[in-house]
């Protein structure tokens, strides 16, 4: 496979600084922040909801607020002491971050990653009260490693916490889920949202049109806010709709999508089947994930069949489900383009 310099390998992403909790999760920050006062902070937080909510920006502010010399009096950090410092620059010695090695073969929090955390020092802070663990994305320790992580939080350090991170909380053991707080964080009104998105998309994208591809999830959309991302889309898009035309080869297009993750292009097609389903059902369907493709989209519907298409988007949806797991990606987009070509060219 070549990788030419033009590829590029196209994620989502943000970068978000701010100190303050965005307003969907003031509710949040007040309880942590009541509980912090009274000195109930638990000892572990299982912070859960689908991606884009905010779950790490909250952690993030947290350990922040927690490690901070001078916190404001709703907790905020102060952003100009060392220990903000620390932070900022990713150094602070107090705040340890634990995820799946990105050098290893696997996506998997091993076991040593949790030893090495309870064996050293790592659970006495050195600058101050607290220490803070996170442990994001908390799902993809193994067993052996949520169960080194259990025997931790059945004795917890004085002054840790731990932030289990996690948009699929259901995969953690249920022994590690009841040591743990549960912050389920869920997604905004979309007003809220827009009000929010407003002041931050610096690229030109439309706040609503993003906020939909997001489902909803505003930190979501702003890292979808990339001009260039968005012209991808559109062309994978276009392929897309070639191929359920019949004027493009599915196996072209697999390999066109090479730049693709499957985190990305699953959620693409996913959200354009959803889409022709609901065109399917009603042709003036009042809500589509992808407002800007209506018109290509209701073209296509003549040639979907209703099961066989709810079929197929079971098989996305089940696809995206288990992406964690070492899929070829390569042979994913090829399978699933092919089923596409077959579905629109079976129906009338
Ligand atoms: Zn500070």
């Amino acid at each position: 496979m070549s990788h030419g310099p033009s590829r590029r390998n196209f994620r989502m992403t943000n970068e978000i600084s701010d100190l303050a909790p965005p307003p969907w999760l003031d509710a949040y920050w007040a309880a942590l922040q009541r509980a912090r006062a009274a000195g109930r902070l638990p000892h572990a937080l299982l912070v859960a909801g689908p991606a884009g909510v905010g779950k790490r920006l909250l952690a993030d502010l947290l350990a922040r607020s927690l490690l901070c010399q001078r916190p404001g009096p709703d907790g905020r950090p102060c952003g100009h002491c060392q220990d903000c410092h620390l932070f900022r620059v990713g150094n602070h010695p107090d705040l340890v971050r634990v995820g799946p090695d990105p050098e290893g073969k696997s996506d998997e929090i091993r076991i040593g990653s949790i030893r090495d955390l309870v064996e050293s020092e790592g659970l006495t802070p050195t600058r101050g009260a607290h220490k803070l663990i996170s442990i994001d994305p908390a799902d993809r320790m193994n067993p052996s490693a949520a169960n080194a992580l259990l025997k931790t939080l059945e004795e917890p350090a004085p002054g840790t916490l731990f932030c289990l991170i996690t948009e699929r909380a259901y995969l953690l053991p249920a022994t590690v889920r009841s040591r743990c707080q549960r912050l389920a964080l869920g997604l905004p009104d979309e007003a809220q949202a827009l009000g929010w998105l407003a002041g931050r998309i610096k690229t030109g994208g439309d706040p609503v049109l993003l906020l939909r591809l997001a489902h909803g999830a505003p930190l979501r959309a702003l890292g979808l806010a990339d001009q260039a991302l968005l012209a991808r889309r559109d062309a994978a898009f276009a392929g897309f709709l070639a191929v359920g035309q019949g004027e493009r080869d599915p196996v072209a297009e697999a390999q066109a999508w090479g730049d693709l993750g499957p985190r990305v292009s699953l959620d693409w097609l996913s959200g354009w089947v959803s889409d022709l389903l609901r065109l399917r059902t009603d042709g003036a369907a009042g809500y589509l994930s992808n407002p800007d493709k209506r018109g290509a989209l209701v073209q296509l519907t003549g040639r979907l069949d209703l099961l066989a298409g709810h079929r197929y988007l079971q098989r996305i949806l089940r696809a995206r489900a288990s992406q964690d797991s070492p899929l070829n990606p390569q042979l994913l987009h090829e399978s699933l383009l092919i089923d596409w070509a077959h579905l629109a060219s079976k129906a009338s």
